[in-house]
């Protein structure tokens, strides 16, 4: 049974670490799992701390995701956290393929009328810290070193951390741990080994990811299909487009100059009618291996995992953050429900919950990337299914709706998140 009593200390805010050595909840790493889940926390008097490994200024400039679906915007705003983020974000739901030559328009959103609301990550992530941290007085200590979860299984956990100022550990006591650490999660790596499985799906391809400063040449989402490799065409502001370039994996950014990345994305994103590129400057240039991967359960003992530490989808469908959104809101109840009255139902059905949308999303990842790298795939047979998918998808209406329904994420029922 838990500890449920386990109060949040009083007047226990701000940054100091030699105040706070019992809490409620620590939360390992404020990214947009550990942000939102703080807030949760925070607005239900559950108390919590954060402990991040970088400073806020990186936190809040780390470029990664770019489309939120809007149940997860919806699920934010009933908790008081989308107010910037729906004042400034562009919805879109059309897609464009460009393939063979050709343009392709799919608008899977007027079937669901559901959108994808376009917002960076780093202002997402800025507003998370805002408001945890300037508005509500929260507690965040960044830049901690050798961040380690002790004692799980016992009803008496901690996390011990050293603090980059003074290189003093501290040790704070805890009924739960979060571990919303990301890939390299030190949380997941505390749960012994026998007790978790991790499936992993190595797609065996690279993506060349590309921020430029340059106006989007495009309305929305463009992905070119070509035998030269995938591209795509993201606007992400009124200055700012991300691409991207399928590549070799494990390819070395330095290969692709200037001149290579705007020669093959004019390339593999020609078609006719099509505007032409508007070029800029590369302000960001990194390969990324595309694969996916799950860990189920999704927790052990008083640890519990929510996002990338427990689960990867390769950026080719955008889920990994709207993932780890719906994990942090459904910890979020959990944990508060378990620290205010002991009732640990919805922690016991917490991985089942998450895990269910997760495969549906691998699932979706997987489907894409086959239409994607079909024609660059050297191979006529994947090739030629992928072909047939999309003539099917621009040909009907019922393949839309269900491209959509996943793409664009389906209006869940927000009142559980
Ligand atoms: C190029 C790209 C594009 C993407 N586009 C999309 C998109 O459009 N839509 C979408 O939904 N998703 C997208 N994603 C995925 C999305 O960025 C991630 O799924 C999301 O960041 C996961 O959030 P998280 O909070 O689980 O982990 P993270 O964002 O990785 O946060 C983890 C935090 O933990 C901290 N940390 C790590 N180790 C420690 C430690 N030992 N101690 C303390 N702190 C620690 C890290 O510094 C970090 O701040 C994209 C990803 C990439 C790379």
């Amino acid at each position: 049974m838990a500890d449920a009593a386990v109060p949040a200390p009083s007047g226990f805010s701000g940054t100091s670490a030699e105040e706070a050595h019992r809490t409620s909840v620590v939360i390992i790493g404020a990214g947009p799992a550990g942000l939102t889940l703080a807030n949760v926390l925070h607005a239900a008097g559950v108390g919590c701390v954060v402990l991040e490994a970088e400073s806020r200024e990186f936190i809040e400039q780390r470029p990664r995701a770019g489309f939120i679906e809007e149940w997860v915007v919806r699920a934010l705003e009933r908790h008081g956290l989308a107010d910037r983020l729906l004042e400034r974000a562009e919805r879109q739901r059309a897609f464009e393929f460009r393939w063979g030559g050709e343009r392709h328009v799919v608008e899977p959103g007027r079937f669901s009328g559901q959108s994808h609301f376009v917002y960076p990550q780093p202002l997402l992530v800025t507003d998370l810290a805002a408001a945890y941290v300037d508005a509500a007085g929260g507690d965040i200590r960044f830049r901690v070193r050798d961040v380690r979860p002790e004692g799980i299984d016992t009803d008496r956990p901690s996390v011990s951390y050293t603090d980059p100022e003074t290189g003093v550990r501290h040790r704070i006591d805890c009924a739960y741990i979060a571990g919303c650490d990301g890939a390299r999660s030190v949380a997941r790596a505390a749960i012994p080994a026998d007790e978790l499985r991790i499936s992993r799906l190595d797609y065996g391809i690279g993506w060349l990811a590309l921020l430029a400063e340059a106006p989007p040449s495009a309305e929305g989402v463009v992905f070119g299909l070509h035998e030269r490799g995938f591209s795509a065409h993201m606007a992400r502001t009124p200055e700012v487009t991300r691409y991207y370039l399928e590549c070799p994996p494990g390819d070395d950014p330095a290969n692709w100059s200037h001149d290579r990345i705007w020669r093959e994305l004019r390339a593999r994103l020609a078609a006719t009618g099509a505007q032409p590129l508007a070029e800029g400057r590369i302000i960001e240039k990194t390969v990324l291996d595309m694969h996916n991967y799950v860990v189920e359960p999704m927790g052990y003992g008083r640890l519990y995992l929510a996002g990338e530490s427990a689960h990867l989808v390769a950026p080719i469908a955008a889920k990994g953050m709207n993932l780890a959104i719906h994990d942090a809101l459904l910890l979020g109840r959990a944990l508060g429900t378990a620290c205010t009255t002991g009732d640990e139902d919805g922690l016991a059905r917490y991985s089942d919950a998450c895990l269910r949308k997760v495969w549906q999303y691998q699932e979706f990842s997987q489907w894409l990337s086959d239409v994607m790298h079909g024609a660059s795939s050297g191979d006529r047979f994947r090739a030629g299914t992928a072909e047939a998918r999309l003539r099917q998808l621009f040909a009907s209406d019922a393949a839309a709706a269900a491209f959509g329904e996943t793409y664009l994420g389906t209006a869940t029922d927000i009142e559980t998140l």
